[in-house]
């Protein structure tokens, strides 16, 4: 049984990582999406109501599971036994950072293996970021995540106002 992790800070998640997350669910006979507790971001959502989304958007992949953590994503790789850990990369500009984490993981947990999954092309500018700025300024959402996500982050951003 390969287990994967997919750690991130899903804040909130977006189409691209519900596309990561479903493609990594064929390949894998589970995987384990790991929301991190960021202690240098400040998060528009709670890590408990970033695990909530997730797991309403994931709700019909059976081999799929949302589960908060704190620390290394190779220590939740261990925790949870899986002996991959999942990235998604959108450009190059992805790549160095994403290259020097996979890099540092494998001095870690040199028995844990970094996959990275590629974006599909309409989700290939997507990101978290973009979709709370679009937000802000009061844009359209429906290209950037399910209407109970985008909806969560409307009733957020004016909750804050
Ligand atoms: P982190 O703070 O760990 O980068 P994110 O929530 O921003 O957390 O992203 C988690 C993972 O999902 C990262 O590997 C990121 O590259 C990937 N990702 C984010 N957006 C997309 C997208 N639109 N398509 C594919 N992968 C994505």
């Amino acid at each position: 049984m390969v287990i994967a992790v997919y750690p991130g800070s899903f804040d909130p998640a977006t189409y691209g990582h519900l596309d990561v997350i479903r493609r990594a669910s064929v390949s894998f006979d589970k995987v384990v999406v790991g929301v991190l507790y960021n202690s240098t971001k400040s998060p528009l959502f709670s890590v408990e109501e970033r695990v909530n989304i997730l797991e309403k958007a994931t709700k019909d992949i059976p081999n799929v599971v949302v589960k908060p953590f704190n620390g290394l994503s190779v220590n939740f790789a261990r925790e949870n036994n899986a002996q991959v850990i999942i990235r998604g990369l959108r450009a190059v500009t992805d790549f160095e950072y994403e290259l020097q984490m996979a890099q540092t993981n494998r001095v870690l947990a040199p028995d844990i293996d970094t996959v990275f999954l590629t974006t599909s092309l309409e989700y290939a500018y997507l990101s978290s970021t973009i979709m709370k700025e679009v937000a802000l300024f009061g844009g359209d959402l429906s290209k950037f995540a399910p209407p109970e996500i985008t909806d969560a982050v409307k009733a957020k951003l004016y909750e804050e106002k």
